[in-house]
């Protein structure tokens, strides 16, 4: 004999209902017992009619009419014309009943504990008795036996409970002696010595069946549901989850314990103590294996099995001075929270007893709070004892694993995780049996916790970087282009996963959980919503993922000022913009401490040198206890290009206008050729190198008359290049006299800074600088006399959308 059991999914409509029919008439077993759950969502409806009707709003009607609904057409879609009529009058009479209940509760404006356990008793009356007459309409040999005439329930404390001395008896009996093969059965439901219906609970018709299968000696319980077992993690939530094929009971307890709803936590205890095994399977997919759960412990798999929450969760926290060394205190507290029937879910107390910590459901908190203030009234007023405190919003996550005892370093790996991902802990605790390490947090950081818990303890090292683009021009369309050719290599190879989340230019953003599909991000993007920084934002917040990272492509001096948002929520910021970096020196250090604090990388190599590894290099000749003594450097792409092709044969005016439309300038010319990207570079380098410098101390010399500087638009800018070309002519023959190059050079040497034209002599380091290369020297205490230097493009969309690129990577190994 098997018990086979269908949650509420699986019988949430006829169609689901035909899937449940061909599993049960495809066992061959000589007898079998189905139980069945209300159809699916009916419960919740039923619970909040009563709760409405209680409260006097007449509302519930519309949901006892939603509730009617369902059954009716449930039935017309199963059962063939010729024998619907009785079936559906027998239901509305049940209907009617449901209603009367309703009324009465609304009469007296209150529902009683009793008055509600019959009114959600309906679900799984209706459920089984219209699934029993459409089995027997599709001709199986089968029964529909009342479960309150087999499952018997006592109150102890309160609580009801059930008897198995009779439940065991009066199952053994009926199953026995019924000549049928299939017996229907509703789950949930039970009744009392006096006949009233009880139920067992939310979740409850699992253990129903498991109740049944341990009455009986079953060879197999079976729980059908909508997933395909029991998983890694809540597969709602964890996308890469997967179903665990074998676990062991204890496993199994414990994850459902800790918020694995997939088994309603007391289902075990019946078959357990019979040696029954559990399998797990999916009405939706039923070739599939699904989970098996067995008495037999896992002694070689995997250390941790599972991951789990739970939600709404408080904290309850006992201190003050006179607790230390005063025995008893402990017992009291607990005392009074079982006398009140407030069950504790997670316990912490440190080693010098000065606090106790407790877990509890949310619902209990009003409860708690004032049961232990009166319980230690006395020593409350005395001082000896703060009044306790209660924080809310909560939830618990859980590692849980048979073998976890026999492993070093499992707690450190998780704690450091959620560190990484600034998840907050409130308070931890270790089973003894070191089945389950469990960690209060704050409840919005639940999806964040698990997803990067189940990537470092399932995901064979595969790391998640979720990507919100912001700025998709030159540079920002390169990068996107090279995300997507990269992707399959970054994956194989460097055991990354990078996805795009969102992307938005000045005029439009998308986002796609899924991640968005990058071949066609152009259309997506034309086709997005309006554009708008807070609510970009606002979304990459909300969203909350694991590794977040945000990517500033555009020169705004907006998006920049966003960067300390994100930074603050542990985002990470990845920018080719300079603006921040060169901005005050106090905003600079607030970013970098901001970075610090909430562990969330902020990069910006590419701000010097494009693609170059300047900065990087720098933060590891500092890292490694290395001083600067001086950087001189060639840092504007633009400007060695214009000066690399300006001479006596060609025009200023017509060099730059060619710099510019080749995309070697910023969209501003002048903002290149003032030198103020050039000192904007310096300060970044000096600062990184550790100096507190703002952009007014770095002197500029500028080879630019006057006028030019002036101007304020690129028209009268070029105007003013051509009206000058005699100045600029002077400039480069005066060099070619002293047989030198014209250079635009940075200079950074005890603490201050400059840029300048200068004329370089053959045979210096920068004398042969070609195109729109860049050049670095670093001087150092290690590098005195030869000093390091980088060399190499400077500038172009698609360097630097590498260098942006690198910047992920690096986040990615961090
Ligand atoms: P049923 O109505 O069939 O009893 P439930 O909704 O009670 O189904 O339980 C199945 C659901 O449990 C799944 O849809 C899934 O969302 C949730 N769940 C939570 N944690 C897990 C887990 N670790 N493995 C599988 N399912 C889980
Ligand atoms: N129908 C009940 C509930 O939703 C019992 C069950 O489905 O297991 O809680
Ligand atoms: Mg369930």
């Amino acid at each position: 004999m098997k018990v086979l059991k269908f949650g509420g999914t699986s019988v949430a409509n006829a169609q689901n209902i035909t899937l449940v029919k061909n599993i049960v008439s495809s066992s061959d077993n000589d007898k079998n017992i189905v139980v069945v759950s209300a159809l699916g969502g009916i419960t919740d409806l039923l619970l909040k009619a009563a709760e409405l009707a209680a409260l006097q709003d007449d509302t519930y009607k519309s949901l006892l009419k939603d509730i009617e609904d369902r059954h009716l057409q449930t039935i017309k879609e199963l059962i063939p014309i010729a024998s619907q009529s009785r079936i559906l009058s027998k239901v509305k009479s049940e209907l009617n009943a449901l209603e009367t209940l309703l009324e009465g509760a609304f009469l007296i404006g209150e529902s009683t504990p009793k008055l509600s356990d019959k009114i959600v008793s309906y679900g799984e009356l209706l459920s089984s008795y219209i699934i029993a007459e459409f089995f027997k309409e599709q001709g199986l040999d089968i029964v529909h036996k009342d479960s309150r005439e087999l499952i018997k329930t006592n109150t102890v404390n309160g609580k009801t409970v059930v008897n198995f001395k009779l439940t065991n008896a009066l199952c053994q009996d009926f199953i026995s002696a019924t000549p049928h093969k299939i017996i229907v059965m509703a789950g949930f439901i039970a009744s009392s010595e006096n006949g009233d219906s009880t139920t067992l609970g939310r979740g409850g018709s699992d253990y129903t069946a498991a109740i049944v299968a341990a009455a009986i000696n079953a060879e197999l319980l079976e729980i059908w549901t909508d997933v395909s077992g029991m998983y890694t993690a809540n597969p709602k939530l964890v996308k890469q989850a997967k179903a665990i094929p074998h676990i062991s009971y204890e496993e199994a307890m414990e994850l459902s314990h800790f918020g694995a709803k997939v088994l309603y936590p007391p289902t075990i205890q019946p078959v357990l103590a019979k040696g029954i095994s559990i399998q797990i399977k999916n009405t939706f997919d039923p070739g599939n294996q699904g989970t098996i759960i067995t008495k037999n412990r896992n002694e070689k798999g995997k250390t941790v099995r599972g991951i789990t929450h739970v939600e709404h969760i408080a904290l309850l926290s006992l201190e003050g001075p006179g607790m230390v060394g005063i025995p008893g205190i402990s017992k009291r507290f607990f005392e009074v929270l079982f006398l009140s029937n407030i069950s504790v879910v997670l316990i912490t107390q440190a080693s010098s007893e000065h606090s106790i910590c407790v877990g509890i459901s949310e619902a209990d908190v009003v409860e708690a709070e004032q049961a232990v203030n009166e319980a230690f009234e006395y020593e409350m007023s005395s001082g000896k004892i703060n009044p306790v405190v209660v924080e809310k919003n909560l939830a618990i996550i859980a590692l849980v694993g048979d073998n976890m005892k026999s492993h070093q370093g499992l707690s450190g790996k998780m704690f450091s995780t959620l560190g990484k991902n600034n998840v907050n802990i409130r308070a931890i605790a270790q089973g003894a049996s070191e089945r389950n390490i469990s960690a209060v947090i704050n409840k919005e950081d639940v999806k964040k916790a698990l997803n990067a818990l189940h990537e470092e303890f399932f995901e064979e090292n595969i790391k998640q970087l979720n990507l919100f683009v912001m700025g998709v021009g030159n540079v920002g369309g390169k990068f996107l282009n090279q995300i997507s050719q990269q992707k399959k290599y970054l994956k194989d190879n460097l055991k990354l996963n990078v996805r795009v989340i969102g992307i938005s230019n000045s005029r439009t953003m998308i986002f796609d959980e899924d991640g968005i599909a990058l071949k066609n991000w152009g259309s997506l993007l034309a086709e997005g919503e309006k554009a708008d920084k807070s609510k970009f934002y606002e979304t990459v917040n909300t969203l909350n993922y694991r590794n977040s990272i945000f990517v500033d492509n555009t020169a705004s001096a907006a998006v920049s000022n966003t960067y300390g948002s994100y930074l603050g929520n542990s985002i990470s910021v990845v920018t080719c913009n300079k603006i921040a970096c060169s901005s005050d020196y106090a905003n600079y250090m607030e970013l970098k401490q901001l970075a610090r604090e909430y562990n969330a990388p902020f990069l910006f190599e590419t701000n010097v040198g494009a693609g170059l590894p300047i900065i990087d290099t720098l933060k590891h000749l500092i890292a490694s206890g290395d001083k600067i003594q001086k950087i001189q450097a060639v840092l504007s792409g633009s400007l060695n290009f214009v000066f690399n092709n300006f001479n006596d044969k060609t025009t200023f005016f017509d060099v730059v206008k060619q710099a510019q439309e080749e995309g070697y300038t910023e969209p501003d010319p002048k903002i290149d050729l003032s030198g103020i990207d050039v000192m904007r570079k310096i300060l970044i380098l000096a600062r990184e190198s550790g100096n507190q410098l703002e952009i007014d101390d770095i002197l500029n010399d500028s080879f630019l008359p006057q006028e030019s500087l002036d101007t304020t638009n690129n028209d009268d800018f070029f105007a003013s290049l051509k009206k000058h070309e005699s100045s600029f002519q002077a400039l480069y023959q005066k060099a070619v006299a002293n047989d030198s190059k014209l250079k635009y050079v940075a200079q950074f040497e005890a603490g201050k800074a400059s840029v300048g034209l200068q004329q370089i002599p053959k045979g210096h380091d920068f004398y042969n600088l070609e195109g729109s290369d860049n050049i670095v020297l670093f001087y150092t205490e290690r590098y005195p006399n030869q000093p390091m230097i980088i060399k190499g493009a400077g500038a172009g969309a698609d360097v630097t959308a590498s260098g942006i690129f690198a910047d992920i990577i690096r986040i990615g190994n961090f």
